[in-house]
């Protein structure tokens, strides 16, 4: 049977259909109704749903069902999303919604943890029994991989691995908390301290040090220091196999995993660090992994 996937986000909603190999056999987007209400986000699913299955000459009877990562917190079972900020739903009954537009099953999962399940199947923590995703972007999301499953949270919440306070009474976070992770961690933490030095974005102050620029070095050894500090915590709280870092700061490459790596390993507790990776799966692990949600 074929799987479907959407990854709603602030901007697009993005959809695709998952083969049985878990391929991305077709994928199609379109742009999120931003203040338009909950019916005219699931109207933009149905067309896009549409679209792709009329493209490819999918039977409707040939798909399982469909998965749906949003960036907040879900409740899969109820099937609500409790809280999505950036697209406006608050205790929203998105299952049932879609279910009643697509008349299919419709299951809910995190976007961070629809990427991590990607990882895991398709991408770099293939084969990993006990894996850890990090993704660094603006803030930091990611997804716990525990016995070879996704780990949704003892009750369901999910992992936060962003709000894990890294430095108390630190930097200030988005979520209200001084010294989470994500403050020092970040790509916005390096676009900030290099806003200071004329560099506008973590991928200038990246490409600088990259040159030589004496500035751009001395902040991106501080941020490793931190990040190494926050994986070696994660490293010493699960003892994981592989990490994978995935996120636009991660195209930095050995740049960055080379003295990330080193770093660890002096913070380490273990004998031995687990392995730090890139992630894989690539921009279209939020559907991939929507989709694989489906059994
Ligand atoms: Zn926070």
């Amino acid at each position: 049977m074929l799987r479907f996937g959407f990854d709603i986000g602030g901007t697009n909603i993005a959809a695709g259909i998952i083969d049985e190999n878990n391929r991305l056999i077709a994928k199609d987007s379109v742009k999120f109704p931003r203040g338009e209400g909950t019916d005219a986000v699931v109207a933009a699913c149905a067309e896009v749903y549409q679209a792709i299955l009329d493209r490819t000459g999918a039977a409707p009877d040939a798909i399982a069902g469909v998965g749906v990562a949003v960036p907040g917190s879900v409740n899969p079972e109820a099937g609500l999303v409790i809280d999505a900020h950036n697209l406006g739903f608050h205790h929203t009954p998105l299952a049932s919604l879609l279910e009643a537009a697509l008349h299919k099953p419709v299951c809910l999962v995190n976007d961070a943890d629809a990427a991590t399940l990607a990882e895991h199947r398709i991408g770099a923590l293939k084969g990993t029994r006990t894996a850890m995703m990090i993704t660094i972007g603006t803030g930091i999301g990611g997804g716990l991989i525990v016995n070879g499953m996704l780990f949704g949270g003892g009750r369901g919440n999910g992992t936060e691995p962003g709000h894990m306070v890294l430095c108390n009474g630190g930097r200030h976070c988005t979520c209200g908390i001084d010294g989470c992770a994500e403050t020092y961690c970040s790509a916005t933490r390096l676009a900030k301290d290099g806003a200071a030095f004329g560099m506008s974005s973590a991928k200038d102050v990246i490409e600088a040090a990259k040159q030589g620029n004496p500035d751009a070095l001395e902040l991106f050894r501080a941020y490793i220091d931190d990040f190494g500090s926050y994986i070696a915590s994660i490293v010493n709280l699960l003892d994981p196999e592989r990490i994978a870092i995935g996120g636009g700061v991660s195209g930095a490459g050995s740049f960055l995993l080379d003295p990330l790596r080193a770093d660890v390993a002096r913070k380490c507790f273990f004998e031995t660090c687990p392995e730090i990776v890139v992630a894989s799966a690539g921009n279209d692990a939020g559907i991939i992994g929507a989709g694989l949600i489906i059994s």
